[in-house]
């Protein structure tokens, strides 16, 4: 798939807009992005994530694959999609007390796992999910992200795959270059 190809099946999921936008954090950006829009669709979840795969296999083929971990709740579709095409089983870790646990699966020491997320801003709960399967004995053959905003900020001691790089174009109100053409942002999702 080119990046044209996900850029328009992103911009056709709603997962993608283009227009003028306040974010909840008061920036204004002349994009939105929201990658539940795009797992919506089994069948184009399935797809993006099959081309993940393809782009990792250079990765994976030095050793075998055991699973799939991937951070609750945004990354769980993306790593259930990634497990499918892998063949391999999903597992998530879940957020208690502020903080990433195994809740309802083990890992066993000498496993081998793919980390998977949906978006990368930071990494920071891609990291937490690594620092688990070190925890339990068991190796990280890779980590596949959809689509990464970290603009390279997110850098792990694994390969990376991501669909799309794109770091968003944010500024604060009073130098919003599309507030100076007269427009009015809108909350995205209203
Ligand atoms: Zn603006």
């Amino acid at each position: 798939m080119t990046e044209q190809e996900i850029l328009a099946l992103l911009q056709e999921t709603g997962a993608l807009l283009n227009g003028h936008f306040e974010l909840r954090s008061g920036l204004h950006s002349n994009r939105f992005f929201q990658c539940a829009n795009v797992l919506r669709y089994p069948r184009v979840a399935e797809r993006l994530c099959a081309e993940l795969v393809r782009r990792m296999q250079p990765e994976l083929s030095a050793g075998r694959v055991d699973g799939v971990i991937a951070p609750a709740l945004g990354g769980i579709l993306v790593g259930h999609e990634v497990a499918r095409a892998l063949n391999v089983r999903s597992i998530f870790a879940e957020k208690q007390d502020g903080k990433l646990v195994m809740r309802r699966f083990t890992i066993q020491p000498g496993e081998r796992y793919v980390v998977a997320e949906d978006v990368i801003t930071r990494g920071g709960r891609v990291q937490e999910t690594i620092d688990i399967v070190k925890a339990a004995g068991a190796d990280v053959a890779a980590i596949a992200v959809l689509v990464d905003r970290s603009a390279g900020a997110a850098r792990f001691d694994y390969p990376t795959c991501s669909l799309l790089h794109m770091a968003p174009q944010v500024w604060e109100p009073a130098a919003c270059p599309l507030c100076a053409q007269g427009s009015k942002p809108v909350h995205p999702g209203s």
